[in-house]
Protein backbone atom coordinates (compact mmCIF):
# COMPACT_ATOMS: atom_id res chain seq x y z
CA UNK A 1 0.00 0.00 0.00
CA UNK A 2 1.35 3.38 -0.38
CA UNK A 3 0.03 5.99 1.96
CA UNK A 4 -1.05 9.85 0.88
CA UNK A 5 0.73 10.72 3.77
CA UNK A 6 3.34 9.35 6.18
CA UNK A 7 3.49 12.00 9.29
CA UNK A 8 6.27 11.26 11.77
CA UNK A 9 5.52 12.25 14.92
CA UNK A 10 2.53 12.80 16.96
CA UNK A 11 3.22 16.27 19.06
CA UNK A 12 0.87 19.38 17.82
CA UNK A 13 2.59 19.74 14.70
CA UNK A 14 2.02 16.17 13.62
CA UNK A 15 -1.72 16.27 15.02
CA UNK A 16 -2.31 19.42 13.87
CA UNK A 17 -1.28 18.45 10.59
CA UNK A 18 -3.00 14.94 10.25
CA UNK A 19 -6.38 17.24 11.08
CA UNK A 20 -5.95 19.31 8.36
CA UNK A 21 -5.36 16.47 5.72
CA UNK A 22 -9.02 15.39 4.36
CA UNK A 23 -10.68 12.51 5.73
CA UNK A 24 -10.45 10.93 2.68
CA UNK A 25 -6.60 10.77 2.08
CA UNK A 26 -5.13 7.93 3.65
CA UNK A 27 -2.50 8.75 6.40
CA UNK A 28 -0.60 7.19 8.90
CA UNK A 29 0.93 8.77 12.16
CA UNK A 30 3.75 6.74 13.40
CA UNK A 31 4.86 7.96 17.24
CA UNK A 32 7.73 6.20 19.06
CA UNK A 33 6.28 5.75 22.07
CA UNK A 34 2.64 6.95 23.30
CA UNK A 35 1.13 9.63 21.47
CA UNK A 36 1.56 11.69 24.85
CA UNK A 37 5.03 11.54 25.44
CA UNK A 38 6.20 14.78 23.26
CA UNK A 39 6.89 18.02 24.01
CA UNK A 40 3.93 19.54 23.25
CA UNK A 41 2.32 17.60 26.03
CA UNK A 42 4.58 19.01 28.39
CA UNK A 43 4.12 22.49 27.39
CA UNK A 44 3.03 25.19 29.81
CA UNK A 45 3.20 28.78 29.37
CA UNK A 46 0.67 29.02 26.23
CA UNK A 47 0.47 30.57 22.43
CA UNK A 48 1.55 33.73 21.39
CA UNK A 49 -0.59 35.57 18.74
CA UNK A 50 -1.26 39.17 18.11
CA UNK A 51 -4.14 40.70 20.20
CA UNK A 52 -5.64 42.49 16.77
CA UNK A 53 -4.59 43.52 13.72
CA UNK A 54 -3.13 46.16 14.79
CA UNK A 55 -0.41 43.83 17.18
CA UNK A 56 0.66 42.20 14.20
CA UNK A 57 3.52 44.40 13.55
CA UNK A 58 4.30 44.84 17.16
CA UNK A 59 4.75 40.54 17.45
CA UNK A 60 7.11 40.79 14.32
CA UNK A 61 9.11 43.47 15.66
CA UNK A 62 9.14 41.32 18.89
CA UNK A 63 10.19 38.04 16.97
CA UNK A 64 12.89 39.49 15.48
CA UNK A 65 14.06 41.20 18.15
CA UNK A 66 14.39 38.00 20.20
CA UNK A 67 16.08 36.47 17.63
CA UNK A 68 18.72 39.45 17.39
CA UNK A 69 17.68 39.92 13.83
CA UNK A 70 18.90 36.39 12.29
CA UNK A 71 15.54 35.74 11.39
CA UNK A 72 14.11 34.99 8.02
CA UNK A 73 12.03 37.63 8.06
CA UNK A 74 9.13 35.84 5.91
CA UNK A 75 9.43 33.66 8.27
CA UNK A 76 8.32 35.83 10.76
CA UNK A 77 5.84 37.92 8.95
CA UNK A 78 3.54 34.41 7.87
CA UNK A 79 3.76 33.54 11.78
CA UNK A 80 2.65 36.65 12.88
CA UNK A 81 0.44 37.35 10.07
CA UNK A 82 -1.18 34.08 10.22
CA UNK A 83 -1.43 33.75 14.03
CA UNK A 84 -5.14 35.26 14.63
CA UNK A 85 -6.10 33.45 12.03
CA UNK A 86 -4.60 29.75 13.07
CA UNK A 87 -5.75 30.44 16.85
CA UNK A 88 -9.68 31.65 15.57
CA UNK A 89 -9.76 28.44 13.49
CA UNK A 90 -8.76 26.46 16.39
CA UNK A 91 -11.28 28.20 18.45
CA UNK A 92 -14.14 27.26 16.45
CA UNK A 93 -13.17 23.53 15.99
CA UNK A 94 -13.37 23.50 19.85
CA UNK A 95 -10.29 24.32 21.58
CA UNK A 96 -10.61 25.78 24.52
CA UNK A 97 -8.56 28.48 25.69
CA UNK A 98 -9.01 30.23 29.28
CA UNK A 99 -11.12 33.52 29.24
CA UNK A 100 -11.32 35.93 31.68
CA UNK A 101 -14.64 37.16 33.87
CA UNK A 102 -15.97 39.19 31.00
CA UNK A 103 -15.46 35.69 28.34
CA UNK A 104 -12.45 36.99 26.62
CA UNK A 105 -9.20 35.50 25.88
CA UNK A 106 -7.08 35.55 28.76
CA UNK A 107 -3.51 36.85 27.50
CA UNK A 108 -0.24 36.19 29.67
CA UNK A 109 3.08 38.11 29.42
CA UNK A 110 6.44 36.47 29.05
CA UNK A 111 9.92 37.29 28.98
CA UNK A 112 11.06 39.85 25.40
CA UNK A 113 7.16 40.49 24.50
CA UNK A 114 6.02 44.00 24.29
CA UNK A 115 2.91 43.41 25.72
CA UNK A 116 0.47 40.61 27.19
CA UNK A 117 -0.17 38.24 24.02
CA UNK A 118 0.28 34.42 25.17
CA UNK A 119 -3.23 32.60 25.72
CA UNK A 120 -3.52 29.17 27.94
CA UNK A 121 -5.11 26.40 28.66
CA UNK A 122 -6.12 25.14 32.27
CA UNK A 123 -3.97 27.39 33.81
CA UNK A 124 -0.15 26.03 33.37
CA UNK A 125 -1.41 23.08 30.92
CA UNK A 126 -1.61 24.66 27.17
CA UNK A 127 0.15 21.76 25.83
CA UNK A 128 -1.33 19.20 27.40
CA UNK A 129 -4.90 20.71 26.57
CA UNK A 130 -4.25 21.18 22.63
CA UNK A 131 -2.73 17.70 22.51
CA UNK A 132 -5.80 16.28 23.81
CA UNK A 133 -8.11 18.62 21.77
CA UNK A 134 -6.11 17.36 18.64
CA UNK A 135 -6.07 13.69 19.41
CA UNK A 136 -9.93 13.86 20.28
CA UNK A 137 -10.05 15.63 16.29
CA UNK A 138 -7.51 13.15 14.68
CA UNK A 139 -9.48 11.48 12.21
CA UNK A 140 -6.69 9.22 10.76
CA UNK A 141 -4.86 6.20 11.98
CA UNK A 142 -1.99 6.30 14.48
CA UNK A 143 0.62 3.94 14.87
CA UNK A 144 2.47 3.99 17.98
CA UNK A 145 5.40 2.70 19.87
CA UNK A 146 6.81 2.50 15.72
CA UNK A 147 10.85 4.29 15.78
CA UNK A 148 11.19 5.63 12.16
CA UNK A 149 15.10 4.23 11.59
CA UNK A 150 15.77 5.71 8.38
CA UNK A 151 13.91 7.32 5.43
CA UNK A 152 13.80 6.12 1.94
CA UNK A 153 15.12 9.22 -0.26
CA UNK A 154 16.61 9.10 -3.61
CA UNK A 155 17.39 12.11 -5.75
CA UNK A 156 15.21 14.68 -4.34
CA UNK A 157 12.06 11.98 -3.51
CA UNK A 158 10.68 10.48 -0.24
CA UNK A 159 9.28 7.15 -0.45
CA UNK A 160 8.38 6.69 2.85
CA UNK A 161 10.25 5.36 5.88
CA UNK A 162 11.21 2.40 7.74
CA UNK A 163 10.29 2.07 11.00
CA UNK A 164 10.91 -0.52 14.10
CA UNK A 165 7.06 -2.05 15.34
CA UNK A 166 6.78 -4.79 17.57
CA UNK A 167 10.59 -5.63 17.03
CA UNK A 168 10.08 -6.06 13.01
CA UNK A 169 11.62 -3.47 10.79
CA UNK A 170 8.40 -2.33 8.32
CA UNK A 171 8.52 -0.36 4.92
CA UNK A 172 6.11 2.05 4.72
CA UNK A 173 5.46 3.84 1.67
CA UNK A 174 3.92 7.38 1.20
CA UNK A 175 3.40 10.18 -1.57
CA UNK A 176 4.11 12.81 0.78
CA UNK A 177 6.44 12.28 4.04
CA UNK A 178 5.65 15.13 6.69
CA UNK A 179 8.32 14.84 9.60
CA UNK A 180 7.42 16.49 12.75
CA UNK A 181 9.48 14.67 15.04
CA UNK A 182 10.52 17.67 17.28
CA UNK A 183 13.82 18.86 18.94
CA UNK A 184 17.13 16.98 20.11
CA UNK A 185 16.91 17.44 23.94
CA UNK A 186 17.90 13.69 24.92
CA UNK A 187 21.31 14.72 23.69
CA UNK A 188 21.55 17.14 26.50
CA UNK A 189 22.43 15.63 30.21
CA UNK A 190 19.93 18.05 32.20
CA UNK A 191 16.89 18.62 29.88
CA UNK A 192 13.19 19.79 30.06
CA UNK A 193 11.88 17.34 26.83
CA UNK A 194 10.14 14.37 26.64
CA UNK A 195 12.46 11.07 26.56
CA UNK A 196 11.16 10.52 22.84
CA UNK A 197 12.79 13.38 21.80
CA UNK A 198 16.68 12.68 20.89
CA UNK A 199 17.11 14.11 16.84
CA UNK A 200 17.02 10.64 15.25
CA UNK A 201 15.48 12.14 12.46
CA UNK A 202 17.98 15.32 12.39
CA UNK A 203 20.55 12.05 12.22
CA UNK A 204 19.05 10.62 9.20
CA UNK A 205 18.58 13.62 7.05
CA UNK A 206 22.73 14.04 7.86
CA UNK A 207 23.04 11.01 6.71
CA UNK A 208 21.22 11.90 3.43
CA UNK A 209 22.91 14.96 2.50
CA UNK A 210 19.68 16.70 3.66
CA UNK A 211 20.70 20.19 4.94
CA UNK A 212 19.97 21.21 8.89
CA UNK A 213 20.64 24.68 9.65
CA UNK A 214 21.08 27.09 12.71
CA UNK A 215 21.75 23.79 14.80
CA UNK A 216 23.84 25.54 16.97
CA UNK A 217 21.11 28.02 18.37
CA UNK A 218 19.80 25.81 21.01
CA UNK A 219 17.54 27.50 24.09
CA UNK A 220 18.73 26.69 27.54
CA UNK A 221 15.52 27.42 29.94
CA UNK A 222 16.81 29.54 32.59
CA UNK A 223 14.44 28.42 35.78
CA UNK A 224 14.67 24.05 35.76
CA UNK A 225 14.39 22.44 38.62
CA UNK A 226 17.53 19.50 37.69
CA UNK A 227 17.80 18.09 41.48
CA UNK A 228 15.48 14.95 40.18
CA UNK A 229 16.90 11.66 39.09
CA UNK A 230 14.56 11.21 36.21
CA UNK A 231 16.12 12.39 33.06
CA UNK A 232 13.00 14.94 32.09
CA UNK A 233 13.58 17.83 34.56
CA UNK A 234 10.60 19.70 35.82
CA UNK A 235 10.33 23.49 34.11
CA UNK A 236 9.09 26.60 36.11
CA UNK A 237 7.26 28.26 33.36
CA UNK A 238 8.40 31.56 32.01
CA UNK A 239 4.60 32.60 32.61
CA UNK A 240 5.35 32.85 36.17
CA UNK A 241 8.41 35.31 35.91
CA UNK A 242 6.48 36.99 33.80
CA UNK A 243 3.79 37.23 37.03
CA UNK A 244 6.11 38.37 39.93
CA UNK A 245 8.37 35.08 40.53
CA UNK A 246 11.91 36.39 41.12
CA UNK A 247 15.44 34.66 40.50
CA UNK A 248 16.94 35.36 43.75
CA UNK A 249 20.60 33.83 45.42
CA UNK A 250 20.69 32.37 48.89
CA UNK A 251 20.05 35.79 50.41
CA UNK A 252 17.11 36.45 48.40
CA UNK A 253 18.90 38.87 46.72
CA UNK A 254 17.36 39.59 43.31
CA UNK A 255 20.16 40.01 40.88
CA UNK A 256 18.67 40.04 37.41
CA UNK A 257 18.47 43.51 37.28
CA UNK A 258 22.40 43.75 37.80
CA UNK A 259 22.61 41.80 34.35
CA UNK A 260 19.33 43.67 32.18
CA UNK A 261 17.57 46.36 32.70
CA UNK A 262 14.47 44.28 32.64
CA UNK A 263 15.27 42.14 34.94
CA UNK A 264 13.55 38.68 35.36
CA UNK A 265 11.94 39.72 31.66
CA UNK A 266 15.22 39.52 30.38
CA UNK A 267 15.19 37.49 27.46
CA UNK A 268 15.57 33.86 28.14
CA UNK A 269 19.13 33.08 26.89
CA UNK A 270 20.10 36.46 28.97
CA UNK A 271 18.69 34.92 32.16
CA UNK A 272 20.01 31.74 31.86
CA UNK A 273 23.83 33.39 31.09
CA UNK A 274 23.21 35.81 34.07
CA UNK A 275 22.47 32.37 36.24
CA UNK A 276 25.44 30.47 35.13
CA UNK A 277 27.67 33.53 35.28
CA UNK A 278 26.41 34.22 39.09
CA UNK A 279 26.78 31.03 40.56
CA UNK A 280 30.46 30.42 39.16
CA UNK A 281 31.13 34.00 40.50
CA UNK A 282 29.33 33.84 43.85
CA UNK A 283 28.74 29.67 44.45
CA UNK A 284 25.43 30.68 45.82
CA UNK A 285 22.43 28.23 45.37
CA UNK A 286 20.10 30.01 43.13
CA UNK A 287 16.16 29.90 43.72
CA UNK A 288 12.86 31.02 42.45
CA UNK A 289 10.97 32.73 44.93
CA UNK A 290 6.85 33.51 45.16
CA UNK A 291 6.52 36.20 47.63
CA UNK A 292 4.30 38.06 45.53
CA UNK A 293 1.56 35.50 45.24
CA UNK A 294 -1.55 34.28 47.25
CA UNK A 295 -1.58 30.42 47.81
CA UNK A 296 -5.30 30.40 45.96
CA UNK A 297 -4.15 32.37 43.24
CA UNK A 298 -1.13 30.70 42.34
CA UNK A 299 -3.41 26.96 42.43
CA UNK A 300 -5.74 28.54 40.54
CA UNK A 301 -3.26 29.86 37.74
CA UNK A 302 -0.89 27.34 38.21
CA UNK A 303 -2.32 24.37 39.26
CA UNK A 304 -0.30 21.51 36.99
CA UNK A 305 3.12 23.22 38.14
CA UNK A 306 1.69 23.45 41.84
CA UNK A 307 0.80 19.98 41.76
CA UNK A 308 3.46 18.73 39.93
CA UNK A 309 6.07 20.79 42.87
CA UNK A 310 4.44 19.33 45.95
CA UNK A 311 4.96 15.59 44.49
CA UNK A 312 8.49 16.80 44.48
CA UNK A 313 8.12 18.43 48.59
CA UNK A 314 7.56 21.68 47.64
CA UNK A 315 4.72 23.70 48.93
CA UNK A 316 4.37 26.36 46.87
CA UNK A 317 4.20 29.90 46.71
CA UNK A 318 5.22 29.32 50.07
CA UNK A 319 8.62 27.75 49.09
CA UNK A 320 11.58 28.87 47.14
CA UNK A 321 12.52 26.06 44.68
CA UNK A 322 16.08 25.54 43.57
CA UNK A 323 16.77 26.27 40.26
CA UNK A 324 19.48 25.76 37.32
CA UNK A 325 19.03 26.67 33.23
CA UNK A 326 18.90 23.30 31.74
CA UNK A 327 18.38 22.54 27.61
CA UNK A 328 14.81 23.48 26.70
CA UNK A 329 14.10 24.13 22.74
CA UNK A 330 16.21 23.93 19.12
CA UNK A 331 15.96 27.14 17.59
CA UNK A 332 17.48 25.11 14.08
CA UNK A 333 16.78 22.11 12.48
CA UNK A 334 15.94 20.71 8.94
CA UNK A 335 15.71 23.41 6.53
CA UNK A 336 12.66 24.36 4.80
CA UNK A 337 11.04 26.91 2.66
CA UNK A 338 8.04 29.20 3.36
CA UNK A 339 5.73 26.57 2.52
CA UNK A 340 7.96 23.62 5.29
CA UNK A 341 8.64 21.93 1.82
CA UNK A 342 12.44 20.43 3.25
CA UNK A 343 15.28 22.45 0.71
CA UNK A 344 15.47 20.44 -2.56
CA UNK A 345 13.20 18.07 -2.36
CA UNK A 346 9.88 17.17 -3.90
CA UNK A 347 7.56 15.61 -1.27
CA UNK A 348 9.36 15.98 1.68
CA UNK A 349 8.42 18.22 4.68
CA UNK A 350 8.99 19.50 8.11
CA UNK A 351 7.41 21.29 10.68
CA UNK A 352 7.16 22.35 14.25
CA UNK A 353 10.89 22.14 16.25
CA UNK A 354 12.31 19.95 14.29
CA UNK A 355 12.00 22.35 11.30
CA UNK A 356 14.07 25.54 10.70
CA UNK A 357 11.94 27.92 9.02
CA UNK A 358 14.55 30.66 9.87
CA UNK A 359 11.59 32.07 12.47
CA UNK A 360 12.89 32.29 15.80
CA UNK A 361 16.68 33.19 14.47
CA UNK A 362 19.19 33.36 17.01
CA UNK A 363 16.82 32.58 19.85
CA UNK A 364 13.13 32.11 20.18
CA UNK A 365 10.23 34.55 21.30
CA UNK A 366 8.65 32.56 24.50
CA UNK A 367 5.72 30.75 23.28
CA UNK A 368 6.55 30.88 19.89
CA UNK A 369 6.77 27.27 19.00
CA UNK A 370 3.22 26.33 19.30
CA UNK A 371 2.55 28.68 17.22
CA UNK A 372 4.88 28.13 14.84
CA UNK A 373 3.85 24.11 14.57
CA UNK A 374 0.36 25.21 13.95
CA UNK A 375 1.22 27.98 11.35
CA UNK A 376 3.64 25.97 9.31
CA UNK A 377 1.56 22.08 9.42
CA UNK A 378 -1.10 24.31 7.88
CA UNK A 379 0.82 25.64 5.27
CA UNK A 380 2.23 22.12 4.41
CA UNK A 381 -0.72 20.38 4.09
CA UNK A 382 -1.95 23.36 1.62
CA UNK A 383 1.15 23.50 -0.18
CA UNK A 384 0.97 18.93 -0.64
CA UNK A 385 -2.19 19.01 -1.46
CA UNK A 386 -2.05 21.46 -4.38
CA UNK A 387 0.94 19.40 -5.52
CA UNK A 388 -0.70 16.06 -5.63
CA UNK A 389 2.84 14.60 -5.88
CA UNK A 390 2.95 10.82 -6.32
CA UNK A 391 5.51 8.64 -6.13
CA UNK A 392 6.70 5.74 -8.22
CA UNK A 393 7.80 2.75 -7.04
CA UNK A 394 9.72 1.57 -9.61
CA UNK A 395 12.14 4.04 -9.26
CA UNK A 396 13.39 3.15 -5.36
CA UNK A 397 16.77 1.48 -5.89
CA UNK A 398 17.20 0.64 -2.04
CA UNK A 399 14.44 -0.67 0.04
CA UNK A 400 15.01 -2.16 3.84
CA UNK A 401 18.27 -1.98 5.07
CA UNK A 402 19.58 -4.20 8.08
CA UNK A 403 19.96 -2.06 11.36
CA UNK A 404 21.58 -3.02 14.77
CA UNK A 405 19.07 -1.30 16.90
CA UNK A 406 21.07 -0.80 20.10
CA UNK A 407 24.69 -2.62 20.93
CA UNK A 408 25.74 -3.59 24.31
CA UNK A 409 28.22 -0.16 24.59
CA UNK A 410 25.36 2.03 23.70
CA UNK A 411 24.03 3.37 27.35
CA UNK A 412 27.59 4.04 28.57
CA UNK A 413 28.74 6.22 25.11
CA UNK A 414 25.01 7.78 24.96
CA UNK A 415 25.40 9.14 28.99
CA UNK A 416 28.98 10.40 27.95
CA UNK A 417 27.51 11.98 25.26
CA UNK A 418 24.94 13.55 27.24
CA UNK A 419 27.57 14.67 29.28
CA UNK A 420 29.70 16.14 26.76
CA UNK A 421 27.13 18.17 25.06
CA UNK A 422 26.05 19.70 28.55
CA UNK A 423 29.67 20.86 29.32
CA UNK A 424 31.21 21.97 26.26
CA UNK A 425 28.39 22.58 24.28
CA UNK A 426 25.93 24.28 26.71
CA UNK A 427 25.05 27.60 27.53
CA UNK A 428 28.79 29.05 27.64
CA UNK A 429 31.34 27.52 24.71
CA UNK A 430 34.95 27.54 24.21
CA UNK A 431 36.43 26.93 20.76
CA UNK A 432 38.91 24.45 22.20
CA UNK A 433 36.38 22.98 24.11
CA UNK A 434 34.38 22.55 20.95
CA UNK A 435 36.94 20.96 18.97
CA UNK A 436 37.80 18.32 21.30
CA UNK A 437 33.96 17.29 21.63
CA UNK A 438 33.82 17.45 17.78
CA UNK A 439 36.98 14.65 18.16
CA UNK A 440 35.27 12.69 21.01
CA UNK A 441 31.90 12.53 18.88
CA UNK A 442 34.23 11.61 15.81
CA UNK A 443 35.32 8.69 18.27
CA UNK A 444 32.24 7.60 19.28
CA UNK A 445 31.13 7.27 15.59
CA UNK A 446 33.27 4.64 14.65
CA UNK A 447 32.95 2.22 17.57
CA UNK A 448 30.68 -0.67 17.19
CA UNK A 449 27.25 1.09 18.05
CA UNK A 450 23.70 0.58 17.53
CA UNK A 451 21.51 2.47 14.66
CA UNK A 452 19.86 4.98 16.91
CA UNK A 453 22.86 6.15 18.85
CA UNK A 454 24.55 6.60 15.53
CA UNK A 455 21.66 8.71 14.81
CA UNK A 456 21.86 10.99 17.88
CA UNK A 457 25.46 11.23 17.14
CA UNK A 458 25.24 12.31 13.95
CA UNK A 459 23.04 15.35 15.34
CA UNK A 460 25.40 16.04 18.08
CA UNK A 461 28.66 15.91 15.73
CA UNK A 462 25.95 18.90 13.47
CA UNK A 463 25.73 20.72 16.58
CA UNK A 464 29.26 21.13 17.22
CA UNK A 465 30.50 21.98 13.94
CA UNK A 466 28.00 24.83 13.29
CA UNK A 467 29.00 26.00 17.10
CA UNK A 468 32.42 25.99 15.89
CA UNK A 469 31.54 27.60 12.52
CA UNK A 470 29.93 30.61 14.36
CA UNK A 471 32.64 32.46 15.80
CA UNK A 472 30.81 35.20 16.92
CA UNK A 473 28.58 35.04 20.13
CA UNK A 474 25.03 35.68 19.40
CA UNK A 475 21.44 34.89 20.93
CA UNK A 476 21.63 31.75 22.51
CA UNK A 477 24.80 31.08 20.86
CA UNK A 478 27.60 32.41 23.45
CA UNK A 479 31.08 31.62 22.88
CA UNK A 480 33.69 33.21 25.28
CA UNK A 481 36.39 35.00 23.34
CA UNK A 482 39.77 34.42 25.50
CA UNK A 483 39.61 30.89 24.39
CA UNK A 484 39.82 32.10 20.47
CA UNK A 485 43.18 30.74 19.01
C1 LIG B 1 8.47 21.58 29.29
C2 LIG B 1 8.23 22.35 28.03
C3 LIG B 1 7.42 23.50 28.07
C4 LIG B 1 7.18 24.21 26.90
N1 LIG B 1 6.34 25.28 26.94
C5 LIG B 1 6.03 25.91 25.77
C6 LIG B 1 5.06 26.95 25.75
O1 LIG B 1 4.47 27.29 26.77
N2 LIG B 1 4.79 27.55 24.56
C7 LIG B 1 5.41 27.18 23.39
O2 LIG B 1 5.11 27.77 22.34
N3 LIG B 1 6.31 26.19 23.40
C8 LIG B 1 6.62 25.54 24.54
N4 LIG B 1 7.52 24.53 24.51
C9 LIG B 1 8.06 24.09 23.23
C10 LIG B 1 6.98 23.31 22.49
O3 LIG B 1 6.27 22.53 23.40
C11 LIG B 1 7.57 22.42 21.42
O4 LIG B 1 8.47 23.12 20.62
C12 LIG B 1 6.45 21.88 20.52
O5 LIG B 1 5.46 21.27 21.31
C13 LIG B 1 7.02 20.89 19.55
O6 LIG B 1 5.95 20.24 18.90
P1 LIG B 1 6.27 19.20 17.77
O7 LIG B 1 4.98 18.65 17.33
O8 LIG B 1 7.16 19.80 16.76
O9 LIG B 1 7.14 18.06 18.52
P2 LIG B 1 6.76 17.17 19.77
O10 LIG B 1 5.52 17.61 20.43
O11 LIG B 1 7.97 17.05 20.61
O12 LIG B 1 6.44 15.74 19.10
C14 LIG B 1 7.46 14.98 18.50
C15 LIG B 1 6.90 13.62 18.07
O13 LIG B 1 7.87 12.96 17.26
C16 LIG B 1 7.97 11.60 17.65
N5 LIG B 1 9.28 11.07 17.27
C17 LIG B 1 10.51 11.56 17.53
N6 LIG B 1 11.46 10.77 17.00
C18 LIG B 1 10.80 9.76 16.38
C19 LIG B 1 11.23 8.59 15.68
N7 LIG B 1 12.52 8.30 15.47
N8 LIG B 1 10.27 7.75 15.21
C20 LIG B 1 8.96 7.99 15.41
N9 LIG B 1 8.49 9.08 16.07
C21 LIG B 1 9.42 9.93 16.55
C22 LIG B 1 7.73 11.64 19.15
O14 LIG B 1 7.38 10.36 19.62
C23 LIG B 1 6.60 12.67 19.22
O15 LIG B 1 5.38 12.03 18.96
C24 LIG B 1 7.79 23.80 25.68
C25 LIG B 1 8.59 22.67 25.65
C26 LIG B 1 8.81 21.94 26.81
C27 LIG B 1 9.67 20.73 26.75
Amino acid sequence: MIYDYLIIGAGLSGLNTARLIPKDKSVLIVCKKEPWQCNTFFAQGGVSVAVDKDDIQNHINDTLKAGVYLNSKNAVNKLCEHSIEVIDELIHSGMKFDRNKDGKLSYTNEAAHSKSRVIHADGDATGRELHLFLLQNCHHNILTKAIVLDILYQENICYGATILHNNKTKTIYAHNTIVSSGGIGAIYKFHTNSTTISGDIHGIMVEKGIKLKDMEMLQFHPTVYVDSSTAQKQLLSEALRGEGAKVVDENGYAFLKDYHKNGELAPRDVVSRAIFDYISKTKSKIYLSFDDFSKKDFKKRFPNIYYNLLNLGFDLPRDKVPISPAFHYSMGGIEVDMDSLVTNSKNLFAVGEAASTGVHGANRLASNSLLEGLVFSKLAVELSLKNNFKIDLNKIITTNRHFDIQKPNDKKIKNSLRTLMWTDVGIVRKKDKLKDALDIVNGYLTLDIGRLLKLRLLTAKEIIKSAIKREKSIGAHFIKKENYD
